[in-house]
C-alpha cells in the first residue's frame, strides 16, 4: 500500500504568519519585542486580542488576504521530497468562517504549481487519518489530535 502524505498548508507551505502581522499593521519582530516566544502558536493574544479582532481583517480582506501569502522558502523542496516518496500526496488545509478562504487557498495553491484537486479544505483533518496516513503540519496539538504518533510529523514554525 503507497504511504497517503498529507501536507498543511498554513506555516508548512505558506506564511500565513506574515499574512496577518501584515494586514494588523504590524511585524513579527515588533510581536516578539511584546513577548512572544518560539513555539507559541498562538497569534489572538498579539494580533488584535480576541478570535473576532484576529480574523476581522483576514476576513475583510478576503481571498486577496490568501494569495498574497509568501511561500515559505522550503517549498520546492519539501514538495519534491514528499513526490518522491509517494504520489499519493495532498495539502490538506483548514478554512477559516469565510467562504473567501476556499477559494484563496486554492488560487494560492496554483502560484506554486499545487493542482487544485491535490488541495482538500476541511477542518476535518481526522477523517483523513488511516493506516499509512502522514500528516506534516506545524500545529503539535492539530496532529496529535488527528493522527497518532506513529503517523503524524510535526515541523517547527519559520522561528
Ligand atoms: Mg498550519
Amino acid at each position: 500500500m503507497e504511504r497517503v502524505i498529507y501536507l498543511d498548508m498554513d506555516q508548512v507551505l505558506a506564511d500565513f504568519e506574515h499574512g496577518a502581522y501584515r494586514v494588523h499593521n504590524t511585524t513579527h519582530e515588533e510581536v516578539v519585542k511584546q513577548g512572544r516566544k518560539p513555539g507559541d502558536w498562538s497569534l489572538e493574544p498579539w494580533l488584535g486580542g480576541s478570535q473576532n479582532k484576529f480574523w476581522e481583517p483576514i476576513h475583510k480582506a478576503g481571498k486577496k488576504f490568501w494569495l498574497g501569502l509568501p511561500p515559505l522558502p522550503w517549498i520546492r523542496q519539501l514538495i519534491s521530497l514528499v513526490r518522491y516518496y509517494s504520489m499519493e500526496w495532498y495539502v490538506l488545509t483548514s478554512p477559516s468562517i469565510c467562504h473567501t478562504s476556499y477559494v484563496g487557498k486554492l488560487m494560492w495553491g496554483s502560484l506554486y504549481d499545487i493542482p487544485t484537486d491535490k488541495i482538500i479544505i476541511t477542518k476535518h483533518k481526522h477523517l483523513l487519518a488511516k493506516p499509512g496516513a502522514l500528516l506534516i503540519d506545524d500545529r503539535k496539538k492539530s496532529v496529535d489530535r488527528v493522527f497518532s504518533r506513529r503517523r503524524r510529523h510535526t515541523v517547527s514554525s519559520i522561528w
